[in-house]
């Protein structure tokens, strides 16, 4: 298997390597489910997020909201690639509420999501996640650019 870097520089593998370790952190002591992100940003940096559950259910948080809260919070704002890893069978999608999250954020996101028998799978986040809602005018007006 290759270990391509993409055009900011950093691996697949690499991104593979940091969610697999940041799902071992994950905080899921009712489902058991221990989800890890790599997210790369437009200028090369890498944030890593897990899942993190609360007694409230409702509280709890996915592993690709808390690499991008990351991200943002540290002045991070264009997301390029997001990795993901988990410990259930077959491919763990991003749920609805991370499409969107991550749609506000998106500079082509593409998202890979790697089973836990390591098979790949990569999709353009406009594929998993169509006509995303945005406010921002430049996104309405179908726009790329700043
Ligand atoms: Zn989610």
């Amino acid at each position: 298997m290759g270990d391509t870097a993409d055009m900011v520089g950093v691996s697949s593998k690499r991104l593979e390597r940091l969610a697999a370790d940041a799902s071992k952190l994950a905080y899921s002591p009712y489902s058991k489910v221990k989800v890890g992100a790599a997210l790369l940003t437009s200028d090369g940096r890498v944030f890593t997020g897990c899942n993190i559950e609360n007694s409230s259910y409702g509280l709890t948080i996915c592993a690709e909201r808390v690499a991008a809260v990351k991200a943002v919070s540290e002045g991070s704002r264009k997301f390029k690639k997001i990795v993901l890893t988990s410990n259930l069978p077959g491919f763990t999608y991003p749920c609805g509420a991370c499409r969107q999250f991550l749609s506000e954020f998106s500079d082509g996101l593409k998202v890979e999501i790697i089973s836990r028998d390591r098979k790949r799978r990569e999709f353009a986040l406009e594929k998993l996640f169509p006509n995303a809602f945005l406010l921002r005018q430049k996104e309405r007006a179908g726009s790329e650019t700043d």
